[in-house]
């Protein structure tokens, strides 16, 4: 079982069906699985995503000026983390948010030796506003965060259960990975990541499992090392 784990989760994981906005539902039922996991004794950080709100780079953001846009999209990743924090506080944990844009009203300021001693008394965390800094995506920020806390393994919930040769929604031939290397995600141009988390994991040996969030228990099934969706190894 692993001790420490940084588990991605996208914005549009926590719309749900919707496509929009926050699915109070699912996050209710995503904050259940993630306090079982933390009661059993695994140290959680996580980062979220804000494509449920808004994307720098979307088709909406298109006549904005990139930062402007980007800052708009880090902002959406601090809505999400305090939904997600206010359904993991329900079940009785306690968790907190950092974020790397400060907002002292809102969220604690992201400091590794703080976010380290969260883990160690059993709090949850999550980090918000992704990397802080324009041009970069949430799961280069999961990645980054990873290595900075000591995570044993980046954990990528999808609505897929795991990388497959095409998009297994349009084609049917789709081949799923059970294994595969960062090399050959950058070498195949796998839309798993984008290129530049896909490179930070790669360099520092940070193994990754990207697996499907849709089913429950899932992400207890992983913590436990049970082989689901694709591994990812530099
Ligand atoms: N973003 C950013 N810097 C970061 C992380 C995120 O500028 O370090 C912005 C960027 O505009 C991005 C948006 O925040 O499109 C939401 O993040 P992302 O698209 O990674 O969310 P997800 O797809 O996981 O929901």
């Amino acid at each position: 079982m692993y001790k420490r784990i940084l588990l991605k989760l996208s914005g549009e994981a926590l719309a749900a069906g919707r496509g929009f906005g926050v699915d109070a539902v699912f996050v209710s039922a995503i904050a259940n699985e993630i306090a079982e996991v933390a009661r059993s004794g695994c140290e959680i950080a996580i980062v979220v995503g804000g494509g449920n709100f808004f994307r720098g780079v979307a088709e909406q953001a298109v006549h904005m000026d990139r930062v402007a846009a980007d800052h708009m999209g880090m902002l959406s990743t601090v809505i999400n983390a305090i939904a997600l924090q206010d359904a993991i506080e329900k079940t009785g944990l306690f968790c907190r948010v950092m974020s790397a844009i400060a907002m002292h009203q809102v969220a604690e300021p992201y400091i590794r030796r703080r976010a380290i001693r969260h883990l160690e008394k059993g709090r949850v965390i999550i980090f918000a506003a992704g990397t802080g800094n324009p041009y970069f995506s949430t799961d280069t920020a999961a990645s980054l965060r990873a290595m900075e806390i000591g995570a044993e393994v980046l954990l990528k919930a999808t609505s897929v259960d795991g990388i497959y040769t095409a998009d297994p929604k349009i084609d049917a031939d789709a081949v799923k990975f059970e294994q595969i290397t960062y090399m050959d995600i950058l070498k195949l141009g796998l839309k798993v990541m984008d290129t530049t988390a896909v490179s930070l994991c790669k360099d520092n040996n940070l193994p990754m499992i990207i697996f499907s969030m849709r089913e429950k228990g899932n992400i207890a099934r992983v913590v436990k090392g049970e082989k689901l969706g694709s591994l990812v190894t530099a």
